[in-house]
């Protein structure tokens, strides 16, 4: 028998992987990816055309391959969308649409805006070769009940919900040696914090001690967060979050998710927040550190998997039931995280502590239904502050999206629709959020020039998806912003009186005294329209400092642990900009921390 030629296999081999490679490389320096989906047996006479929609990040492009009733194939050519959110709907959406051969299919959830993108992209195609898309929007046949299996699995901590204060607790309490189960409920991790766009605060860092800040103390921080919080915050909790803040950065230099930049957030006396190199979005950033740190030490995360209920034995938390589409799980930990985020997409919960927010905008994922705090109190736990909901000011109301307030913290103001500002732009998001209530049509504008649009790169989005008006002068600003007769006086006034200001260093009008390093001067000039939206609930599931879970009489629930929005306390009657992170971090840690204690002292007993 003739030998293979072993030599020249390894040549190909070799050359394949190189290849395979550089495609990979590539791919990854073009920044999108092509997802095909489809049949390879297309007849003659189909038909191949592009079609386009923005998605979150930008222009989604498609190429379609179909005749008037059938599509063959579904080709994804370019794409910007969020790894691991719009980019499960970029890879999931096209073979969806091509097995049901339906537009009708299902959003990926959590990832509505990328989904309808691809539809829409799809549908452009299938216009642009003549065809009619509502051949296409075919009733999709509910796919048959499945019956589940029961599975049991066995862990040291189980920790529910991956979004930022789950995938620390996770990573920490892994690094402490422990064997951890991830819960996630969504198709992907991250949850609310993913849409974090500003920074983490913290004080007395080693990043502000290179910058030559100094008065950045963890006193200015806990008195900040409690007079902002209206006083109502726990002040162990917060005293907690500050003095644990430097740590909690050196941490997130020490997992590669360094935070070099630091700048001012609404209202705060110093500078604390801690932003990612290039005005990245902090959200973003630190879960894919996170996720990346999962991965690497091999933490199970369980994406599409939703817990149900806390497991109880004698009083103490002992594990999970969870279920996903096939199973119904019953998770035995030795002790439990909850790090379920809040509740600021369920609409029945706030409304029941006010009625007004019932058809009101969100900020949130749409799995930020309050899970943890409903497990939580069926077994016991006490909730505090359910009823401190925040708005945050600067929502755009056609679909939530946030302008956070590091736009602000560079320079931008707000004006109404009479061309004026207000208020102090950066006070606390509730002054800021009431005062724009107040105002004329029910909206207001956020405004930023060119040199701040340089500056901070998230502001392109903005740009990208449609939401920025634009002008030569601020005269031609103000009238594609729609402002009329006096309004874009006004609006001239306003820019020229605030440009001296910042000249001046003082804000004569509203007392702005941060922010105000650049003018607004440099052409062209952008407003994107804005309200104010439910952003962040601030109550929730009564934890100590070490993050443990407490009952209805004041009592510590053993084994149960619980970190980040889902928890009450911390923020009081108003979160501070940049607080959201700083919690997920410091307590995430606190409660991996503690969890993996507390399992390590129930393995002790258990080998006694
Ligand atoms: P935090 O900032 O406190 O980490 P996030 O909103 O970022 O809050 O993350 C909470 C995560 O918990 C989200 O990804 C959410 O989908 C997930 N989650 C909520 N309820 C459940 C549940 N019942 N089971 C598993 N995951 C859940």
């Amino acid at each position: 028998m003739k030998k293979p030629n072993t030599k020249l296999h390894d040549v190909i081999g070799i050359l394949c992987g190189v290849f395979l490679v550089a495609v990979l490389i590539w791919s990854i320096i073009a920044g999108n990816r092509t997802t095909t989906a489809g049949a390879a047996d297309i007849p003659d006479d189909a038909v191949t055309m592009q079609g386009t929609a923005p998605g979150r990040n930008g222009p989604i492009v498609v190429e379609v391959t179909a005749t008037e009733d059938t599509i063959y194939q579904i080709k994804v050519l370019e794409e910007e969308e969020t790894e691991g959110i719009g980019s499960v709907a970029v890879d999931e959406l096209p073979g969806m649409i091509y097995e049901a051969q339906s537009l009708q299919v299902d959003s990926i959830a959590g990832a509505t805006v990328t989904s309808d993108a691809v539809k829409a992209a799809v549908v452009n195609a299938l216009e642009n070769a003549g065809f009619d898309p509502n051949v296409f929007m075919r009733e999709v046949e509910a796919a048959a009940p499945v019956e589940k299996t029961d599975v049991e699995l066995e862990c040291d901590v189980v920790v529910v919900g991956a979004g930022g204060a789950g995938l620390t607790a996770s990573v920490l309490a892994t690094q402490e040696g422990q064997n951890v189960i991830l819960l996630e409920k969504m198709p992907f991790v991250g949850g609310n914090s993913l849409r974090a766009e500003g920074g983490m605060n913290a004080a007395d860092t080693k990043v502000e001690a290179e910058l030559g800040i100094t008065d950045s103390t963890v006193d200015n921080f806990v008195e900040d967060t409690l007079r902002l919080g209206h006083n109502l915050a726990n002040p162990d909790l917060v005293r907690t979050l500050a003095e644990n803040s430097a740590e909690a950065v050196d941490w997130l230099y020490s997992i590669d998710a360094p935070l070099p930049e630091v700048v001012a957030t609404g209202g705060t006396s110093h500078k604390y927040l801690h932003k990612p190199e290039g005005g990245l979005p902090v959200g973003e950033y630190l879960v894919e550190k996170l996720k990346a740190q999962t991965e690497k030490l091999g933490v199970d995360v369980r994406v599409n998997t939703k817990a149900t209920e806390i497991l109880m034995e004698n009083g103490q938390a002992v594990g999970v039931k969870a279920e996903d589409a096939e199973h119904n799980y019953t998770i035995h930990a030795k002790s439990v995280v909850l790090t379920t985020g809040g509740f600021g997409a369920n609409f029945d919960l706030m409304a029941s502590y006010d009625e007004s927010l019932r058809n009101a905008v969100t900020t949130n994922h749409s799995g930020a239904t309050g899970d943890g705090i409903a497990m939580a109190q069926a077994v016991g736990a006490d909730t505090v502050d359910m009823e401190q909901i925040q708005l945050h000011p600067t929502v755009i109301q056609s679909d939530g999206t946030l302008v956070s307030e590091s736009v602000r913290s560079h320079g931008a103001i707000i004006v109404n629709t009479e061309g004026k500002r207000f208020v102090n732009d950066l006070a606390g998001r509730d002054v800021v959020s009431q005062a724009e209530l107040k105002q004329p049509d029910g909206y207001c504008f956020i405004i930023f020039d060119q040199h701040l649009q340089d500056e901070v790169a998230l502001t392109q989005k903005f740009i990208d998806r449609g939401f920025t008006i634009t002008g030569n002068t601020y005269e031609e600003l103000a009238e594609n912003m729609g402002l009329t007769g006096e309004a874009v006086q006004n609006f001239v006034n306003t820019m020229n009186t605030w440009n001296e200001s910042v000249a001046k260093g003082v804000d004569e009008e509203f007392g702005r005294d941060n922010g105000m390093d650049a003018d607004l001067s440099t052409a062209p000039y952008y407003a994107i329209k804005i309200a104010p939206g439910i952003h962040h609930t601030m109550g929730g599931i009564k934890i100590n400092t070490n993050a443990e879970v407490i009952d209805t009489s004041g009592n510590v629930i053993p084994g149960l642990f619980a970190a980040g929005e889902t928890t009450g306390g911390i923020h009081g009657g108003n979160r501070v900009g940049g607080n959201a992170v700083c919690d997920f971090i410091v307590f995430g840690r606190i409660a991996g921390k503690s969890a993996s204690e507390f399992a390590d002292s129930v393995a002790l007993d258990n080998a006694a």
